[in-house]
């Protein structure tokens, strides 16, 4: 929770990955001792005299109270410092990881009780989070083991999220992005993380219908990792009742992307930065993104020039078909629907 708002950043130290495997294996081998050797003496000294039997049940008991709590601490500091290291663009990958490994857990729990609802459900959850483990994967270019010992925070550029300068950036106004849309044949919406984060999806879906209302084609370009979990985008505006046909895959995105007039990127940043295409030092580079900038203009609505989620800095902002639309999303949203009301 701490790494998605933020708060925590990446962080890996040398030979950490020794150190981790090492950890997993003192509590695998804790784990062994535990169900092998403290189990075998408590079962072996019920046969022991009445008196000094349930003096050593006790003692044998005792530690094997010890080596579970053992396990528990250990396995705590094995999730974390198994997940510090993994940041920026590779969350989504390391979130889906770990749901299935939720659904893994029940599934052993299913056995260790014989209750076959949960070994089914376990084995449901388990196995869906494995798939979309790797459809996240495959969306975001990068091979699971990269991701799990890659260490994407370790990169010079990422984490920091030091702002260098790459020139000028021009602003609009409202009232002239407005413009822009309503003239437009076909507008593209990408929502990103910033949407979700100011609950616009509703006052998103009223623009759109204001627009397709005045004639103008609008559909929303939907990148697999936008936002802050598997899916965010497509369960937000599905919220917001916006028609499932509307949500354009990145693909189809991309494809429809060079005959677009007008581009609103809405609190997007990571999923539309073309360093993951240019730029070989990114530590992005690689992963597909929406590839905004060729359609003939862009409006990118957010609140500042600070970076995205990966921490870097976003070219696109500083193009020449490139406008920049501060504020809150869902306020110049409500301000964009009273003005195209106008027009
Ligand atoms: P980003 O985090 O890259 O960018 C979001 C942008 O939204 C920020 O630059 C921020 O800029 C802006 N923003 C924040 N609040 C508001 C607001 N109230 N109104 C308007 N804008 C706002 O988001 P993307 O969706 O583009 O990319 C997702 C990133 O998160 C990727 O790097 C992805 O890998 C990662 N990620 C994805 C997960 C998933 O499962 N989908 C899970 C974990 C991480 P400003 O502060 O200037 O407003």
């Amino acid at each position: 929770m701490g790494k998605l708002n933020g708060k925590i950043r990446d962080f890996s130290f040398n030979g950490q990955h020794i150190v981790n495997l090492l950890l997993l294996a003192v509590i695998f081998i804790a784990a062994g001792y535990m169900i092998y050797n403290a189990g075998a003496a408590a079962d072996i000294n019920i046969n022991i005299n009445m008196q000094d039997g349930v003096t050593i049940r006790e003692n044998s008991a005792t530690s094997a109270h010890f080596i579970f709590y053992a396990i528990l601490v250990l396995s705590l500091a094995y999730g974390v410092m198994f997940v510090m290291p993994i940041g920026g663009a590779d969350m989504p990958v390391v979130i889906s990881l770990l749901n299935s490994f939720t659904g893994v857990a029940a599934a052993c729990g299913g056995f260790l009780y014989d209750n076959p609802v949960m070994l089914t459900g376990g084995i449901l959850v388990g196995s869906a989070g494995t798939i979309l483990t790797i459809l996240m994967c495959k969306a975001m270019n990068r091979s699971l083991k990269n991701v799990l010992i890659g260490s994407f925070g370790a990169k010079p550029t990422a984490g920091g999220g030091a702002s260098k300068e790459q020139g000028n950036y021009k602003e609009v106004t409202i009232s002239d992005a407005a413009v822009m849309m309503r003239y437009a044949s076909k507008v593209m919406i990408v929502p990103g993380y910033g949407l979700a984060v100011a609950q616009a999806q509703h006052v998103c879906h009223e623009l759109e219908k204001l627009l397709e209302e005045k004639g103008v084609e609008v559909n929303y370009a939907i990148h697999p990792v936008a936002g802050r979990m598997p899916g965010h985008m497509n369960v937000l505006l599905a919220e917001a009742d916006v028609p499932y046909e509307k949500l354009e895959e990145m693909e189809t995105a991309n494809a429809q992307l060079p005959t677009t007039d007008v581009v609103l990127v809405l609190g997007a940043n990571d999923v539309v930065n073309p360093a993951a295409k240019n730029d070989p030092s990114s530590p992005i580079y690689g992963m597909p993104i929406l590839e905004v900038e060729l359609a003939k203009m862009v409006i990118v609505n957010k609140r500042s020039m600070k970076p995205g989620y990966a921490g870097i800095e976003n070219e696109l902002f500083f193009q020449p078909k490139t406008s920049m639309l501060f504020g809150d999303a869902k306020s110049v949203l409500q301000q964009l629907v009273a003005e195209v009301k106008t027009l």
